[in-house]
This record gives C-alpha cells, sequence and structure tokens, in this order.
C-alpha cells in the first residue's frame, strides 16, 4: 500500500502542477485513531498528507456533484461505480474528472476488531493487514484474524474492488475477499422470520433513529438538490422523529437510489444508532440486479435503470 500511496502523491501533485485539476479528492488522517477523513483540497504542498490505507470507508464520489470545475478523485472500486452511476444520471460530466483508482483490498471495521478483541478501539496498538490476514496489538499482545472476520460485510460481498472506471490505476488488480454467507448473514436472517416478526424488528429499530440524516448526506445516490423530508407543500414526512415517519423516509430513500446505489456500504455504517441500513439497501441492490439485471455504475455510457423500457417489459400499460 505504501508504494501505490507513493504514486498516489506523485500524481496528484502533477495534476494539480500541471493545472489539469482544480482539486484534489482523497483520503488523510483522521483525528482518531485508525481512522481516514476525506481531504479536499487545490494546494500541491498538501498531497503529502495523501494516504492508502485499509481504513479509508468514505465513498468520495459524494463530493463530485457539491464542487465546481476539474476534479481529481481518488475511488475504490464501488466509489468508481458511483462516479460512473453519476455520469450515467448527467449529474457529472466525465471530462471534469480524473479517477485515480485504487485497487480495494476491503475496508477494516473498527466495530468487528472491538468485538474480536474485547477491548474499545482506543485501547488497540496497532492494526495492521498482511495478506489474508488482520494482526492486531493490544496490551502488547499480537493477535491474528482471518480477513473476512474484521472487513466490513459490503466489502466481503464485494464484486469489483478494481475500478472499471479510470484514469490512473495506482496498483495491481485485486482479488475480492468473497466470503458471501457473512457477507449476506443478517438479511437472510431476516429473511428467515415471518412477516410479523420482520415488521416488529423494523419498527424497533425506526424506534431509535434519530433522523439525524447522515445516511442520506453520505450517500452518493442521494443528490437530489431538494429532499423530500424538507418539503413543506406537501408535508410527506413530520418532522418529530416518530417510527412511522422515519420508516417511511428510508422506504422512500430506498426507492430513489435503487438502480444508483452500488453497496458501498456507507450509510450503514455512518448511523449514528446502528440500524442495519445495508439489509434495506443491499436487498434492493439484489432485487434490481434480478429483476432488471441492471447493477449501478457498470457502464457510464448506458442509460439509467428507471429512464427506459425493454421490450420485454412485463406490464402491457410501459411496453
Ligand atoms: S465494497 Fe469493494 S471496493 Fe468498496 S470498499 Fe469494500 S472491498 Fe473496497
Ligand atoms: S443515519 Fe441512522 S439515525 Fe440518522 S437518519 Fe439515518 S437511519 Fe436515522
Ligand atoms: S444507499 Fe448506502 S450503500 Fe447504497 S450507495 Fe448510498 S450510501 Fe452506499
Amino acid at each position: 500500500m505504501k508504494d501505490m500511496e507513493q504514486k498516489l502523491r506523485n500524481e496528484a501533485k502533477t495534476l494539480l502542477e500541471q493545472g489539469q485539476v482544480d482539486y484534489m479528492v482523497g483520503f488523510e488522517p483522521g483525528s482518531l485513531k485508525f481512522t481516514t477523513t476525506p481531504l479536499i483540497t487545490r494546494d500541491k504542498n498538501d498531497v503529502e498528507r495523501l494516504v492508502i490505507n485499509p481504513f479509508m470507508a468514505n465513498n468520495l464520489a459524494n463530493f463530485l456533484t457539491e464542487l465546481k470545475g476539474r476534479i481529481g478523485i481518488v475511488a475504490k472500486g464501488c466509489d468508481s461505480r458511483s462516479i460512473a452511476s453519476l455520469i450515467q444520471d448527467n449529474k457529472v460530466a466525465r471530462e471534469d474528472v480524473v479517477i485515480l483508482g485504487i485497487p480495494c483490498p476491503g475496508i477494516i471495521d473498527l466495530s468487528k476488531v472491538e468485538k474480536l478483541i474485547g477491548k474499545d478501539r482506543d485501547e488497540l496498538e496497532d492494526i495492521i493487514r498482511e495478506g489474508d490476514k488482520v494482526v492486531i496489538t493490544a496490551g502488547g499482545k499480537r493477535s491474528e484474524f482471518p480477513v473476512n472476520e474484521v472487513l466490513f460485510d459490503n466489502c466481503l460481498g464485494c464484486e469489483l474492488p478494481t475500478p472499471q472506471e479510470y484514469d490512473i490505476l495506482l496498483g495491481e488488480p485485486a482479488s475480492p475477499v468473497i466470503d458471501r454467507s457473512a457477507s449476506q448473514a443478517s438479511i437472510e436472517q431476516l429473511k428467515g422470520i415471518t412477516p410479523q416478526q420482520r415488521w416488529d424488528f423494523w419498527k424497533d429499530e425506526f424506534s431509535r433513529c434519530i433522523r439525524c440524516y447522515a445516511c442520506r448526506n453520505v450517500c452518493p445516490a442521494c443528490f437530489c438538490q431538494r429532499c423530500f423530508v424538507e418539503e413543506t407543500e406537501p408535508q410527506w414526512l413530520m418532522p418529530v422523529p416518530r417510527w412511522q415517519d422515519n420508516l417511511m423516509f428510508q422506504v422512500i430513500r430506498n426507492i430513489h437510489v435503487a438502480g444508483r446505489c452500488t453497496d458501498c456500504g456507507e450509510c450503514e455504517r455512518v448511523c449514528p444508532v446502528n440500524i442495519p441500513l445495508r439489509s434495506l439497501t443491499k436487498e434492493m441492490y439484489d432485487i434490481v440486479s434480478e429483476l432488471f439485471h441492471f447493477k449501478a455504475g457498470m457502464d457510464k455510457d448506458a442509460a439509467p435503470l428507471m429512464t427506459h423500457y425493454e421490450q420485454e417489459e412485463a406490464e402491457d400499460c410501459i411496453r
């Protein structure tokens, strides 16, 4: 990863120096241990702050609709699909982005690490990825775990860890760490219970939602200038976070991102009350894939899912 990091810094410096981009968007070390934070800069001297490590969770494609000008952007496999999806939706022009692609070995989920070690992340001294293992040092003691025990669930089901759409690829293509049953475990568990139990489950979960909108704000597929939740005429949702309105918010959000969601996992990661949002978004991703043979961001030149129809559409009214 150090080689890739140096290559990224060199390429980013050249792009800024030569005026090929107005901004660079990448990752820098976060203020907390084992975290990164997005770095958005116009200053070539800042490129030394850019990092590549197993903690770069954000989907940076989210910033493309906010920034004006030509953008150099660091993209993992799922992020590059989000960029392609934004291009499909005419939210981003391909010529306005320089994609620095990272073949992604998967992102480490600190909450899984904490559970395995039985300590808070602040008490850990080091977390290092070594091939198919992760080595964690806590209290001077080293422990090794297979990588599929510590990656985010979405990374365990990752179909394309190496960006398909890029201008500069920073390393050799990565092989996905596939553990589909672990990736889908919580979703399958929900499918295995009765509709009434599932309803009770989501009622409980959405009773905890504080409607902070972090899940929406972090999502590159949620790009409406004015979100329906802020409409007052008509008012779709009560501003007070009642479970019914919270559930309705997620149902409508999931329909809006259908065919745009790339299973980057960001909405679930950022939820401050740990609502298992991926159980909704990934299920929608799979339904879209099964019904329409469509996966978001696979082809920047393809029409977006909801803007065209096929001869074999089931409904006569659409044909
Ligand atoms: S889903 Fe794939 S590309 Fe995205 S962070 Fe996980 S492993 Fe990397
Ligand atoms: S991030 Fe979590 S708490 Fe915040 S609005 Fe979304 S579901 Fe609710
Ligand atoms: S809905 Fe969630 S998983 Fe899908 S693209 Fe948005 S943030 Fe990523």
